[in-house]
Formats: C-alpha cells, structure tokens, sequence
C-alpha cells in the first residue's frame, strides 16, 4: 500500500497518513510503533511532553527500517519555549530519541500569554540550519500566532498541527494554511474516537463496506490534511492503514464536513498551561 507524499514548503515530504502515541507509555510506544512499522505506517508523531521519546526511538532503531524511511516528528513542550531554552530542549529530544536528527520539530502550543513563540522559532531556524530538524513547523496556532512568525521571523512554518475532526473542520484555518503553503495535519482526526458513532460517518462508511473511521480517515485524505490517528490495538492499527482501497464521493466528503460539534481539547487561543 502506498501512502500519498504532502510536499513542505522546505522541499522535503510527509507521508499523509502517520501514527501519533499520545497518552501510550514509554513501554507502550515501544511495542506500537513497533507494530505500526511492521504494518507499514512511516511517520510516527511523538512530543517531549507524552514522556515516550525514548521507546518511539527504540522501535524505530529496532525496526530494521534505515532512519531514512522514516518520517520522525517531535514537539517542544511549553516549559522550554524561549531561544535558549529550545536549544537544550532540543538536544535533550534527540537523546531521548536516540537520532541524530528528526524530520520535524513543532512548537507545541503557542502560549499566547508567555509570548515567547517567535524567539522559539528563531531558535527552531537555527536547529533547522544545523540540520539536525529537517522541517520545522508548530502546533496549535491560531492565524494571529501564524501571522506574527511569518512576519517577524521571515518564514512561513512549514506545518500546523490543529486538532481536526467531524465536527471541527477548520475552515478558517485551512484556507489559510493553503493561501501560505503551510500543511494541514490533523490531530485527533478521529474524534478520540468520539466521532466513530455520528450518524453520518456510520451512515457513508456502511455504503463503502468500511469502518467508521476508515470513512474518516478517508475524509481527511481528500481534504489533503495530514492526519496521524493513534490506537495501540494491533487490529485497528492495521484498519487505520487500509485506507486506498476506496473513495468517497464529493458529496459524502461534504456531508461529513457538515457534521456539527466542538473540540474536545484546550482552546489554542487560552491554553497557557507551562
Ligand atoms: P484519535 O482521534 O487518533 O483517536 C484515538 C482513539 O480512537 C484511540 O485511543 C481509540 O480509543 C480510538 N480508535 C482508534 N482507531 C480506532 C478504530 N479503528 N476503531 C475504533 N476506535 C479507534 O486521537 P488522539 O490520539 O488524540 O490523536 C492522534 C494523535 O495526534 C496523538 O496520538 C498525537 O500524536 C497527536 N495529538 C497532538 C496534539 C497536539 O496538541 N499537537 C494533541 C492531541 C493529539
């Protein structure tokens, strides 16, 4: 099976389907990452702050796969935001991880408050320049916080990663991010699972002979998001990956993107948490 690529904007790639381990243990991480290579995922999103670095990077090591065919993601806990700060944090990532580089590095979570996420970029463009973070991107930033680094720092993040599902489509932001050329990647694009059971996704997903969140994930391919859904069940890890074998038609996609909720995490625009 073969994953489309979404170009960055620093000419590397991203495979458009990954696998997040947030809220897996460091043990846990190990034996699905483990899992989600042999399966034939290639892009695994952890975060300093999911306290798994070290067993996502022992699977990986392990894995028999060469560095290079994985895409490895990592994010900068709030705590450590500042240039110097993000320096020491960054090396501290790349231990845990047991790399010398990783893909792509994001700020977590903007900390509007904190205002300390333009130096933090600027601390991201050197570790880029080193080479030691291929791409360097954010997370959770709202089109105010994306403005301000572009401005202030010269360049355009080449991701954001919004949380993203039936009920949260992002409009707004997704525009934007197309309009800049930054790439949309989803987190929780499953709803935590809380999506699974909409009448309309269960409804588009019998039609095609598919799961649920097979139709989802289908859903966030088409809008072209980059989406990275999480499950430590070696069957649905699977499930997550048989995702090329059918489509959906424009206007189940627009069904779906009419469904109607909220976000289940933090408002980026008030999360200050440090
Ligand atoms: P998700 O939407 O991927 O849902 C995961 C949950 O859905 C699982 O725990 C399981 O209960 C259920 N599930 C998964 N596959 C299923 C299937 N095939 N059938 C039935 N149930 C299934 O939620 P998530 O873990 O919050 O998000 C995915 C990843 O996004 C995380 O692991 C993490 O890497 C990333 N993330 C990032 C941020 C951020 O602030 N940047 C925040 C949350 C998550």
């Amino acid at each position: 099976m073969t994953v489309p690529d979404v170009l960055l904007n620093n000419g590397t790639s991203i495979p458009q389907l990954g696998f997040g381990v947030w809220q897996v243990s460091d043990d846990g991480a190990r034996d699905a990452v483990a899992e989600a290579l042999r399966v034939g995922y290639r892009s695994i999103d952890t975060a300093r702050v999911y306290e798994n670095e070290a067993g996502t990077g022992r699977a990986i090591a392990e894995s028999g796969l060469a560095r290079d065919e994985v895409f490895l993601t990592t994010k900068l806990w709030n705590s450590d935001q500042g240039f110097d700060e993000t320096l020491r944090a960054f090396d501290a990532s790349l231990g845990r991880l047991g790399t010398d580089y990783v893909d792509l590095y994001l700020i977590h979570w903007p900390v509007l408050e904190y205002d300390r996420y333009v130096d933090t970029f600027k601390a991201f463009q050197q570790i880029r320049d080193s080479g030691r973070a291929k791409a360097i991107g954010v997370s959770n930033f709202t089109v105010e916080a994306l403005r301000r680094v572009i401005d202030e720092t010269g360049e355009t993040p080449a991701v954001n990663q919004i949380e993203l599902h039936p009920g949260l489509p992002q409009d707004e932001l997704r525009a934007f991010h197309a309009e800049h050329g930054i790439a949309t990647e989803a987190w929780s694009p499953l709803g935590q699972g809380e999506s699974l059971a909409d009448p309309t996704v269960t409804a588009v997903a019998e039609a095609h002979g598919v799961t649920p969140a097979q139709a989802i994930l289908r859903w966030h391919l088409q809008l072209g998001n980059v989406v990275i859904p999480k499950s430590v069940t070696p069957s649905r890890i699977a499930e997550n990956f048989d995702v090329f074998g059918f489509a959906l038609s424009d206007d189940e996609v627009a069904r779906i993107s009419a469904i109607t909720g909220s976000r289940i995490g933090p408002d980026p625009a008030e999360f200050n948490l440090r």
